[in-house]
């Protein structure tokens, strides 16, 4: 049973992918929720994973971990820095969760000795997650993407499920559809035929959108708007333009400029609260996007580089949001340059110092497996030996720990035990409870995943930074500092500023500020908690140690 009076906005492709529905669904939820409605963000993935914690990010973009360890698509990440807020399980399906649940409870005799199908089960229990979210935290309108295309087969069962819950709660249920009008280069001219075609599609699942926003190079000329209303049945007004922008942060502005949030409002019956309240984004998104601010020069030393240049992006996602914050924050741009390692892994001295010499701030973020580890390392030492400020991003930390074993101590055999089994000084180890997870290829959703505490030392660049004592940030990973090291690694010098309670795991290791100007690591990944309105605070001063290096050289 729907939520009395709770309203649904579902999002769907038409004609192509990646053409902004996460976007579009975050500005929505950003609007709704300014104009005073509690909002929650729900992503449908229509794949059999049961989560995303076992795609590989060049294929399926960065796996966004939850508070709750839940490990699931990027655009997760979109809406929590949209809305500013933490979502929950209840906010993430895939068809594998979904099938989960159906057969788990099948097994269990749940269906009584019913035939289970797709239809009803399985569409009746994507119903029941989707209220299940609707009840979480007060919230009042839920705002529903489901990912692909209409036309993706695999989207069949959720798109039916949304039917139905129009068909039950005419009033309380919109779809809004994201498509997208090609301008053919032999052309010239914008095309609203796919979109016509993919509205039709829609219809045939029983589906009317209620709102075509409009994905196009340019604006949409009140011609094509006309065009589309009268061909795919959707008020004029509804028919919403939405030309590539500098920044995604730009979009709300824009759609609320084209007060598409007071007609979603209109269109469910609810009476705008207040005006949405966007001074503090406007001012965000236009530092976001100002071209005027001086460079700062960031590397990121990664292995995902694969599958061409525009897969990066996705990969790193995070990282790249957290470093555009905290660089806004502090008036600057930062340019983010891709450093392969394995490229670095081939470099002599004069080749490395080439290739990072110039920038004034690098990065190791997380990682997987041996690729371009020894170049990861080369990196590290650079950055440690040149005092070029170094942020190292859970394997970026642990691999920085063993550059310092290595270099600084001297245990020419240290690696981390991911690498090299047999290492002599294994200083980055794997964790008890994981032994056996790996023993039994368990591989899903059994890291050490989502938010822990750390108490953080006095005295050192970590506990100024946040200014607290005790943090708590999101996790995902197997291995860990090995305790038997940490002794010896403190007396050369290193310090572990940040450790769980009780004292035994390594969440922070920096160097003092007298031996260089930031060189610090964390176990967990700050950057799934950086957003556009309250930046990191290790990003912060990751990025105000790199102003400092620019201006000293
Ligand atoms: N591969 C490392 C581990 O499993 C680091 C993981 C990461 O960077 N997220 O511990």
């Amino acid at each position: 049973m729907a939520k009395e009076g709770h309203k649904y906005i579902f999002v769907l492709g038409g004609v192509m992918s990646g053409v902004g529905k996460g976007v579009v669904t975050s500005s929505i939820g950003l609007l709704l929720q300014q104009k005073g409605y509690p909002v929650n963000l729900v992503k449908v993935d229509p794949y059999l994973n049961v989560d995303a914690g076992t795609m590989n990010p060049t294929e399926h973009g960065e796996v966004f971990v939850l508070r709750s360890g839940l490990e699931t698509d990027q655009d997760m990440g979109n809406y929590e820095r949209f809305l500013g807020r933490d979502l929950t399980n209840d906010d993430y399906m895939t068809s594998g969760m979904v099938y989960q649940s159906v057969i788990a409870r099948e097994r269990a005799l749940g269906y009584g000795g019913k035939c289970v199908e797709a239809v009803p089960h399985v569409r009746d229990e994507i119903l029941r997650r989707i209220e299940s979210a609707a009840a979480y935290n007060g919230s009042r309108i839920s705002v529903i993407e489901i990912g692909g295309t209409i036309g993706d087969f695999q989207n069949a069962l959720f798109i039916d499920a949304a039917r139905v819950l129009k068909m039950q709660h005419p009033e309380d249920v919109l779809f809004v559809m994201v498509s997208y009008l090609p301008t053919p280069g032999t052309l010239g001219e914008m095309k609203t035929k796919p979109t016509q075609t993919a509205v039709r599609d829609l219809n045939s699942y029983g589906v009317q959108p209620d709102f075509i926003v409009a994905r196009s190079k340019e604006a949409v000329d009140e011609k094509r708007k006309e065009k589309l209303a009268i061909s795919c049945n959707v008020p004029k007004d509804h028919v919403i333009s939405a030309p590539d922008i500098g920044s995604i942060y730009e979009a709300p502005l824009n759609f609320e400029k084209d007060k598409l949030g007071d007609s979603l409002l209109d269109s469910l019956r609810l009476p705008e609260k207040r005006r949405a309240s966007l001074a503090a984004w406007k001012k965000f998104a236009l530092a976001a996007v100002n071209t005027k601010a001086p460079e700062i020069n960031i590397a990121v030393v990664g292995k995902y580089f694969d599958t061409g240049s525009f897969v990066l992006a996705d990969a790193y996602l995070s990282v790249i949001e957290a470093i555009k914050f905290s660089a806004a924050k502090l008036h600057r741009q930062a340019k983010i340059t891709w450093v392969n390692s394995k490229d670095l892994e081939k470099a002599g001295p004069k080749v490395v110092t080439q290739m990072l010499g110039k920038f004034h701030g690098i990065i190791v973020p997380g990682g997987f497996g041996e690729t371009g580890i020894e170049g990861k390392i080369k990196a590290i030492r650079f950055a440690r030996e040149r005092n070029i400020p170094y942020f190292g991003l859970c394997y970026g930390m642990q691999l920085m720990v063993v550059e310092y074993a290595r270099n600084v101590l001297g245990l020419k055999d240290a690696n981390t035990t991911e690498i090299k089994k047999s290492a002599a000084d294994p200083v980055v180890d794997v964790m008890l409870e994981q032994k056996k997870h790996l023993a039994d290829n368990k591989y899903g959703g059994t890291m050490r995943l989502g938010v822990y505490p750390a108490y953080l030392k006095k005295g050192t660049m970590a506990r100024a930074a946040y200014k607290k004592e005790l943090v708590e940030e999101r996790h995902r990973h197997r291995y860990e500092i090995n305790p038997a090291y940490v002794k010896q690694l403190e007396e050369a010098g290193l310090v572990f500023s940040g450790t769980s309670p009780d004292g035994v795991l390594m969440e922070i290791a920096e160097l003092p500020r007298s031996e260089h100007p930031f060189m610090l690591g964390t176990q967990f990944h700050p950057e799934l908690q950086a957003r556009p309105l309250t930046p990191h605070p290790l990003f912060t001063e990751f990025i105000r140690a790199a102003i400092k290096r620019k201006r000293r050289k």
